[in-house]
């Protein structure tokens, strides 16, 4: 899993918590439709016995998001919990709007990163957000956390991440940028990182395309002699979903290619099946997927969660190009 082995798996796996759908914003390009309305919420115990599963899992990052995970009733319970998983590395990610003096100190207390999303200068993130104050809300959000211990020694990481084809953001799909701008964009953040090398990190959330090209065990599992990772089978992302259904990889992934649901039993049971009688057919979907996208893709930076996610909702599991199933890292350039 990082699943090579459930018995002494490496930990560079990533699990994804999606609490609950409730959100108190419901920002203009959400993947995940987050609304005061949602009701869905992930129960108690089985989050818990997904964190312990975690280094069984060879899981060794957690994002606990939403929704807004603030709102999540047993938000202490889960972060202590995190806490006490060796060697996981946990991260909340929130909109920081109700981020209270209280939050601040459970989150210091846990050792918990802390991701806050900023869509912009005030007056733009307030619309991206449909609130009206919601930046300045943020603002006090990320004075209490530094207050209490977890930013104080400033932010780490500056993350940019390009409006998603997905949610609501298909809704507004024509204002994502073109791929000269995306281009340009990657120069500036590398530009930026440079200038802060050593204090600040700055990235773009997707998948290099060189990489990618190079590598198609990014994708999947190329299994291929010159695979520099040299891992049978692998998931490298388990997501939760709200309504408990489990995906590989993608976030929006459509439920066809489900690991399965929280109720049904523990992470590693779920995953252990999954790998033996159902990974074949989610591993054809990335095969096909890539075999599909990427010979023509024009633009430095592959959101590869987006394209995976439309890509598994399309009905058409026809055969993959032979070229593209047995290709391996280093061996298919000769597709460009
Ligand atoms: S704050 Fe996050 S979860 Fe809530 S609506 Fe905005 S993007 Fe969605």
């Amino acid at each position: 899993m990082p699943v090579a082995s459930l018995t002494e798996p490496p930990r560079t796996g990533t699990l994804m918590l999606h609490l609950l759908g409730k959100c108190n914003l419901t920002c203009a390009h959400c993947y995940m439709k987050g609304a005061p309305t949602r009701r869905e919420r992930l129960p108690l115990g089985p989050v818990l016995d997904a964190i312990d599963d975690c280094a069984t899992l060879g899981v060794g990052t957690l994002y606990l998001t939403g929704g807004e995970p603030l709102m999540y009733r047993d938000l202490p319970a889960v972060l202590e919990a995190a806490a006490a998983a060796p060697g996981l590395n946990t991260t909340l990610c929130t909109n920081a709007t109700l981020l209270t003096d209280r939050h601040a100190r459970l989150l210091a207390a846990s050792g918990a990163n802390l991701n806050v999303s900023i869509d912009g200068r005030p007056d733009y993130h307030d619309w991206f957000r449909r609130q009206r104050g919601a930046f300045a809300k943020a603002e006090n959000g990320v004075r209490l956390a530094t207050a209490s211990g977890v930013l104080a020694a400033g932010a780490e990481t500056v993350r940019f991440q390009p409006l998603l084809r997905l949610g609501r953001g298909v809704e507004m799909a024509d204002e994502r940028l073109v791929s000269a701008e995306i281009d340009q964009l990657v120069m500036q953040i590398s530009d930026l990182a440079h200038r802060h090398r050593g204090r600040l990190a700055c990235n773009i959330v997707g998948q290099s395309l060189r990489y990618m090209l190079a590598h198609p065990c990014a994708a999947y599992v190329c299994n291929g002699n010159g695979c520099h990772r040299r891992i049978a089978r692998e998931i490298k992302k388990i997501i939760v979903r709200e309504n408990g259904t489990i995906v590989p990889e993608a976030t929006n992934l459509d439920p066809r290619y489900a690991i399965g649901h929280i109720n049904d039993g523990r992470l590693t049971t779920l995953v252990s099946r999954f790998l033996d009688e159902d990974y074949d057919r989610f591993d054809a979907l990335c095969r096909r997927t890539y075999a599909k996208v990427l010979p023509d893709w024009d633009t430095a930076v592959v959101p590869w969660d987006q394209i995976l996610a439309e890509s598994s909702r399309d009905q058409d599991e026809s055969a993959v190009p032979d070229a593209v199933v047995n290709g391996s890292c280093g061996s298919i350039g000769a597709m460009h």
